[in-house]
């Protein structure tokens, strides 16, 4: 039976999918080599298309790395020489306040109940960077990129870097208030993990800059200067996953032909469709109450400890969704709502629970 994956990630396949790994072999794009003529081409290209897919400032550079969990440690190396900020609402945040503190960075956590508001942090003198997940996929916990702007305008001179790997491309976010915006391409755009893109503004480069001169290191193979000085020549430091970069290439092209408020508006109609069937089910709840924070991409759904049963449910119609996170693994289920997923899928998704 085909199977439908309704996975936070990764996630159901990009569509046209074996149609451009075919493309890709027809073309060698495996053989081909990452410091020739036509790896620059396509790297140029896919940068370019990105940037008008997401509305991203010109002046701003984008880098490839493997993960999203990469681009963590390299934005924590790069923009905190000291000190960093976390504000955490779930797990993946955590991780990242985490691996700062294995960088011996001092760092500073705060747990952002939704009760609170973004905008209302304090953030210590000492804090250099402030680090968000923008849409934790643990917990399902969402937050307005408006509020990350006002919190930007409230702290111009500390850094501010944002995870959007399980939000993009339906986020529309201000790039110009981040100085630091990753994602990686397993989740919303369908596409084999293994590659992630991080979005670095010139304020991200200067602070990597001083922190070398300092002789505190920022990374070695990968680090945002060295990043940025390939990136300046189309390529990267090391041999880049040139396949998924292609793929990437690709389905950045489709999503330009679509349009990215129609991928917006298809994402909130699936999005309503799901939280309405929730709010107005017998047993089953939304997990996020508070509508402000109620993530549109990732919906965790409290099914009180029927998780596994709903799942097996659902697999034997070929419909895959997400495990709770960590110790709500029982407790919840994730449904993803990304551009792969069609209404018809989500209907009949909805239509077995
Ligand atoms: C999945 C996920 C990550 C990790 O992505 P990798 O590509 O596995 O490194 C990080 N942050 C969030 C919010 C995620 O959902």
């Amino acid at each position: 039976m085909k199977k439908t994956y309704f996975t936070v990630g990764p996630s159901q396949a990009y569509p046209k999918l074996e149609q451009y790994l075919n493309k890709a072999i027809e073309q060698d794009i495996p053989s081909l080599n990452h410091r020739g003529a036509e790896f620059k081409e396509m790297f140029k290209e896919t940068v370019e298309d990105l940037k008008r897919l997401l509305n991203i400032p010109k002046t701003y550079q984008i880098f490839f790395v493997s993960s999203a969990l990469e681009a963590m440690e390299r934005t924590i190396l790069g923009c905190a020489e000291k000190s960093s900020f976390h504000v955490i609402s779930g797990s993946f945040g955590k991780a990242w306040a985490d691996y700062a503190l294995q960088l011996n960075k001092t760092v500073i956590r705060q747990e952002l109940d939704t009760n609170n508001s973004l905008i209302d942090l304090d953030i210590p003198k000492e804090a250099e960077l402030i680090c968000i997940t923008q849409n934790d996929t643990s917990t399902g916990v969402w937050f307005d990129p408006k509020q990350i702007s006002k919190l930007k305008r409230k702290f111009p001179e500390k850094l501010v870097a944002v995870d959007i790997v399980s939000s993009v491309p339906y986020v529309d976010l201000n790039f110009v208030n981040c100085d630091i915006v990753f994602f990686s391409v397993q989740k919303g755009f369908g596409l084999p993990a293994g590659l992630a893109v991080m979005i670095v503004s010139p304020r991200a480069l200067k602070k990597a800059e001083k922190i070398k001169q300092k002789g505190i290191s920022i990374g070695s193979y990968h680090n945002l200067l060295n990043l940025s000085q390939k990136a300046l020549e189309f390529q990267t430091p090391e041999t880049p996953n040139v396949l998924n970069i292609f793929l990437l290439n690709q389905v950045v092209k489709d999503m330009l032909k679509v349009g990215i408020e129609s991928i917006r508006k298809q994402t909130e109609e699936k999005s309503k469709l799901i939280y309405s069937f929730f709010e107005n089910h017998d047993k089953y709840f939304p997990y996020i109450k508070n509508v402000k924070f109620k993530s549109p991409t990732t919906i965790v759904i409290d099914v009180k400890g029927e998780s596994e049963a709903i799942r097996k449910t659902l697999s034997k119609q070929g419909f895959i969704v997400g495990a709770g996170y960590g110790d709500n693994k029982l407790n919840h289920i994730r449904i993803a709502n990304f551009p792969s997923h069609t209404i018809k899928n989500v209907r009949e998704l909805l239509s077995y629970i």
